[in-house]
This record gives C-alpha cells, structure tokens and sequence, in this order.
C-alpha cells in the first residue's frame, strides 16, 4: 500500500485520521516496524546529545572503560551526533526486540554446565535486527514513493544507542546502565533507523528505580560501583567475551558458572521479572550448548564442533579459546573431584596456553590430593613460563 500522507484515509492502520500528516506517518512507521518483528519502536529526533558526550568523557577519565581500547574521548563525540553519520538525518527511529523466553532452569542432570547470557543463545541478533531494519526501510520506501537515506545500526558505538531509546521514551535507565522498557524489562535488544525526514518525536518517560539498589546489591563482582555506572574491567561480561588474556585470579571465584557474557543485575530487577515471555524463534537456543554447554565439553572441543554449535550465534566473539578459558574458571567455581580427570588432560594437552593456565586454577581451586599430583606433573612438563607461573600459585592454593 502506497501512503499519501496529504490527504490519509481512514483506516484501521491510522489510529488519529484527524490529526496531522507528521503524526499519522510517525504511527505508520511503528505499524510497519512490528509488522517487521520489531516488538517496541519509538522515535527521537536527530539532534546532537552533548550531555551525554561530558557523561562519557567522565566516564572514561575515570578507567571505567578501561581494556575497551575503541572507546575514547573521540569515538564518544562522534557518536554523540547521528549526522556524523548521515548528514541528511532528522529523526531516529529506536526499535528493539524483546527476547525473554519466560523462566527457564539449567538442567539438573549431573553435568556441571555454565550459563551463556540470554541474548546469546539464538542467532546474532545484529543480524536479525539489521535484517529487520532492512525489511523495514523497504516497506517505508514503498509507501513513500521514493528512496530513502538512512543507516541501520546495531549495537554499534557510532551512536549512543540507549541515549537514543530514552529520548524516544522507548525505556528508562536503571541503575544497571540497561534501558528498561514498559512490559520487557530490560531483555531488548536495541536498533535504530536514521531517516531523513521529520517524524513526531515521542516523549521521555518519566520513570525511575527509585530506591531499589538490588542489582547493586548482587553484582557478583562489584562491577555496578554507582548508580549507573558500571565499572567495565570488573564486569563478568567483559571479562568472559571482550577480554582476550587471562582473567584477574581475584575475580574468577565470583564469576560463577558463567562463560559467556551474565544476567545476574537484569535477573534480579523487579521490572525485568515482570516481563511479558516471547517465543522469537530466531532467538532461542538450537541445542542445550547454546544456552546451559557441559563445561567439560567446553574444555576439550575443537575448532570444528566450536564452530558447528556457535556460528552464526554471538558466541565466536569470545572465540574457541575465551570460551575454553571460561570452562575452566566456571569448572574450578562449581566442579568437583569428578572433573579433576578432564581438567589434567587439558592441563597436559589443551593447545592453549591461556587455557591451560586457568586450569591449572581450576585445579588448585579445585584442591585434593589428586588435584596436586596433576598439577604437579604439569609443572615438570608444562613448557610455557605464563602458565608454570599459574601451576605454582594453584599448587600453593591446593
Ligand atoms: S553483567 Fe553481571 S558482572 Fe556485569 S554489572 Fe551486571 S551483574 Fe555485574
Ligand atoms: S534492580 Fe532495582 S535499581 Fe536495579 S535496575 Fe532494577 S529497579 Fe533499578
């Protein structure tokens, strides 16, 4: 169907016939985007948004982002104003996908398993969402009779995407840094749209947390160390994806059993427990691995069955080895002396270095008689000085 937002007729799909052409169009977008499985739009304007450059500058000179080396003072200008990357642009359409599956337990089956975050366990969502947009954007260019500029963003820092939904109303802040959005919580995955006409912009809410300070409270690292403000290096997301080296020993005991990414502050959240379930096909999990994986098969698994059960999720960002290196931590936190067998041989075999550092950990955390004797023939053998350096620590925790 082709609009002509001169003179709209009545229609089911235009909620305010009488009102003007800017808002009957601005309700046609949002029609067409949850038509295209975008759960929640909203729209902002283009204008630069300068406070939140100060606020990232503060944040920056505070080492909150530290070990995130694209984020700098630069980047944080630039994003702060939608037409550094499309000049033409006058209106942000924020969209996201709400993602919560309804409550779910790891299985009980006697396999130690870690927990992959959520967002996580079906396909990329940058591509589902950029698929989305695309479909979209189409759709608009056929009302409208003519091509449409825009760019379609994803979970990218080129623009401050939470800035962008709280403008739009689409959710508030919590203290968490997530956007919480009416009815989903803050399980969304956020994108938007630069278009370069003039839509109705939709308010701010006026919502808060209030006095709850219970993602604070339960942040198993300290990483919320204000309200928020998360302290980045501290954060078992980035220390379980972003991270590429060794984990600082004196987190790893609270990291839990998670091996990709952590819901623990969205869990938590009174606002985030109310949330409506949805069934996104494209979003839940392919196997049981995508969600709750056997850290002992973590451990051991190769390049082909890493790729085989993780490609085209978000997972092979940490790559085959972050993930194994995660296994290792969860495995020392939750694991027992029926793992110690699986944790020698990575300790002797694992073609990782920086895995078989952290099973050396394990190990120690592990501790026992037999613990020691596998960490004492590793140090006998174990060619790499990093990871002697770990034998020793583990064997003095044992
Ligand atoms: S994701 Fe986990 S570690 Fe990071 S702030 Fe939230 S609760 Fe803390
Ligand atoms: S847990 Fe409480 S403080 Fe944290 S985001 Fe939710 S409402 Fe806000």
């Amino acid at each position: 169907m082709r609009m002509n937002i001169s003179s709209p007729a009545p229609s089911p799909l235009f909620p305010h016939p009488r009102c003007d052409p800017r808002a009957q169009l601005s309700a046609r977008v949002k029609v067409l985007a949850a038509r295209n499985g975008l759960t929640v739009s909203a729209i902002a304007s283009a204008d630069p948004f300068p406070d939140v450059a100060e606020h990232l500058d503060r944040h920056i000179e505070a080492g909150h982002v530290e070990g995130l080396d694209w984020f700098t003072s630069e980047r944080a200008r630039f994003s702060t104003d939608v037409r550094n990357l499309q000049s033409s642009a006058r209106s942000i359409l924020s969209v996201g996908i709400a993602y919560w599956p309804g409550p779910t337990e790891k299985p009980d089956d006697g396999i130690p398993r870690g927990r992959i975050s959520r967002y996580a366990w079906g396909r990329d969502y940058h591509r589902v969402i950029k698929r989305r947009l695309k479909a979209l954007h189409a759709d608009l260019e056929r009302e409208l009779d003519r091509p449409i500029e825009t760019r379609l963003l994803v979970d990218t820092a080129r623009i401050v995407e939470r800035a962008v939904a709280a403008r739009a109303g689409l959710g508030w802040y919590g203290k968490n840094a997530c956007l919480i959005v009416p009815g989903h919580g803050s399980w969304v995955l956020l994108g938007e749209m630069l278009l370069d006409f003039d839509l109705e912009p939709d308010k701010p809410l006026d919502r808060n947390c209030g006095r709850c300070t219970i993602c604070i409270d339960r942040c198993p690292t300290g990483a919320i160390v204000a309200p928020y403000t998360i302290h980045t290096p501290s954060c078992i997301s980035y220390l379980t994806i972003e991270l590429r080296e060794s984990i600082p020993r004196e987190l790893r005991p609270r990291m839990g059993d998670w091996v990709y990414g952590c819901d623990v502050c969205q869990e938590v959240c009174p606002y985030t427990g109310a949330a409506r379930a949805m069934d996104d096909e494209e979003l839940m999990p392919a196997s049981i691995d995508n969600a709750w994986p056997s850290l002992r098969w973590l451990l051991e698994m190769t390049q082909d069955e890493f790729g085989a059960t993780y490609f085209g999720t978000p997972v092979p960002r940490t790559k085959r080895r972050g993930l194994a290196r995660n296994a290792a931590v969860a495995l020392g936190n939750i694991g027992t002396v029926d793992d110690i067998p699986v944790l020698h041989r990575a300790l002797s075999g694992h073609d990782e270095p920086l895995v078989r550092g952290h099973t050396a950990w394990a190990l120690g955390k592990i501790g026992g008689p037999e613990a020691r004797r596998a960490l004492d023939r590793g140090r006998r053998l174990e060619p790499d000085a990093g990871v002697r350096d770990e034998i020793t620590q583990a064997l003095e925790m044992c």
